[in-house]
């Protein structure tokens, strides 16, 4: 436990120090400390459910410490935000919560620095979880402030969340969403369609006909043992790929482009469909670190994928396409289960800047469909203006005229067993996936056809 305890430290202080991403680091630190599978499960739910609940523990430690956080030393703060949540989370004695965070802050920054953790930690101990929600709500200025408190959510996201879910008559399922933002989703495999099955035994997915969950082992030495033919993906992610690839029957010699691929788990199901379906498929990544991962991810497609590594708005003038999918960087705050810091990384200035490069990708796309041809524009967010506001500015303002498909229709149409999804208030055909509904990332997906 005391190295799981400093793998977690090491890495929230990578991720509040160099901008580290929780979800890449920890697996490396995890195996650098050589930790049984016990120990990097507690450094995992330590790590991840420290920086998912940042918000509220600042709010908790501010009131123990009597000051606010920007005024408390980085290192001792990263620990103590540890230590709450040992307290306040997890089934941990307090006094071991407590003596091993002093003693972690001790070695980290000296004896003054210890006695002070200890007498935060200690004040914090002597208060129930619910206890503090409660005392730290009375200090909210609004309900989405509290909200905020509670969930551990930032206001702006809150409040985009309930516009989303507003947009199809569902804000009552708020609290749901940020509920579900909060706990850890169960890992989901996809089988590439005509070159792998789900392995005997294993539990299919409600809706991906090529998805299923891996019951207990390693999900690690099945991907590897497959060839690259069984990987780890969301549900929802599958049934974006697949919504594209069978929207329609697919017409001979058909040329698909995959506009932003990398790292490329939806091109191995595109390239998979392709070869099944006799369409060719291209990839395009503008960063050339992911255009390698797109690479390697189709190398178990036995297809050549030709992937170049240009900016999309350019890159989808150079040929004519019957399929393409826009899967278009985002703010992505349809996947705060799985990226525990990016919630408090975001901020609502990321909106705007992603929008415009949005439309310019969307509206590259469309002019590089044949007549008849068409685009799925799919983002991990939900945020209406990622969304809904894109697809309604590329309809408008381009010259080549597209007709919206019904998404909905597609995807239960796909779906193993009925899926509810709920109509737009605009009448469009967009479908939204959602955590606490669909277990999948908040992926949205439109489907669009160029007359
Ligand atoms: N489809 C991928 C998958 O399923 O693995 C995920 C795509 S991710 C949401 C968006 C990708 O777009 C990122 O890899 C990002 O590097 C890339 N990107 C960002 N700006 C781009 C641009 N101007 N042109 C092409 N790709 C871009």
């Amino acid at each position: 436990m005391t190295s799981a305890r400093w793998v977690a430290f090491d890495t929230v202080r990578a991720v509040h120090d160099s901008d580290a991403y929780a979800n890449l680091l920890l697996p490396t630190e995890i195996a650098r400390a050589g930790l049984s599978a016990a120990d990097a499960g507690l450094a995992t739910e330590l790590t991840y459910g420290t920086l998912r609940r940042e918000g509220t523990y600042d709010a908790i430690i501010a009131d123990a410490a009597g000051r606010p956080v920007g005024e408390i030393d980085p290192v001792i703060l990263d620990a103590l935000r540890l230590g709450v949540h040992q307290l306040l989370s997890m089934r941990i004695p307090a006094h071991a919560a407590v003596n091993e965070t002093v003693r972690q802050v001790r070695a980290a920054a000296g004896p003054g620095p210890a006695r002070f953790a200890n007498a935060v930690l200690r004040r914090v101990s002597e208060r129930s979880s619910d206890e503090w929600i409660t005392r730290i709500e009375a200090g909210a200025r609004s309900d989405d402030e509290r909200l905020a408190l509670r969930y551990a959510h930032p206001v702006w996201i809150i409040r985009a969340f309930r516009r989303a879910l507003a947009a199809e008559g569902r804000a009552d399922e708020l609290l749901a969403l940020l509920a579900a933002d909060n706990v850890a989703p169960a890992v989901t495999m996809a089988a590439l369609p005509g070159l792998a099955e789900a392995p005997e035994g294993a539990e299919h997915t409600a809706y991906s006909p090529i998805g299923f969950r891996h019951g207990g082992g390693d999900p690690t030495r099945l991907v590897a043992g497959s060839g690259g033919r069984i990987r780890v993906q969301d549900e929802g992610s599958q049934l974006a790929a697949l919504a594209l690839a069978r929207a329609f029957p697919v017409a001979d010699g058909e040329r698909w482009l995959d506009l932003c691929a990398g790292p490329g788990g939806k091109t191995a199901v595109l390239a998979a469909e392709a070869l099944a379906s006799g369409a060719r498929l291209e990839a395009n990544e503008v960063s050339a670190a992911r255009a390698g991962l797109v690479r390697d991810s189709v190398s178990g497609v036995p297809v050549d994928v030709p992937v170049s590594e240009e900016d999309g708005r350019t890159r989808a003038a150079h040929g004519r396409y019957h399929r393409i999918l826009v899967d278009a960087p985002c703010t992505g705050l349809g996947a705060l289960r799985r990226r525990p810091e990016a919630r408090w990384r975001k901020s609502p200035a990321d909106v705007p800047e992603l929008a415009t490069l949005q439309t310019e990708l969307l509206g590259a796309a469309a002019r590089a469909l044949v007549p008849g041809g068409v685009v799925a524009y799919v983002t991990c967010s939900p945020h209406l203006a990622e969304t809904a506001a894109i697809v309604a500015e590329v309809r408008r303002a381009s010259d080549i005229e597209l007709e919206e498909l019904n998404a909905r229709e597609v995807i239960a149409s796909l779906s193993a067993s009925p899926i509810d999804l709920a109509p737009s208030a605009d009448g469009s055909g967009r479908a939204q996936l959602w955590p606490h509904r669909h277990g999948t990332d908040a992926m949205s997906i439109s489907l669009l056809r160029r007359r």
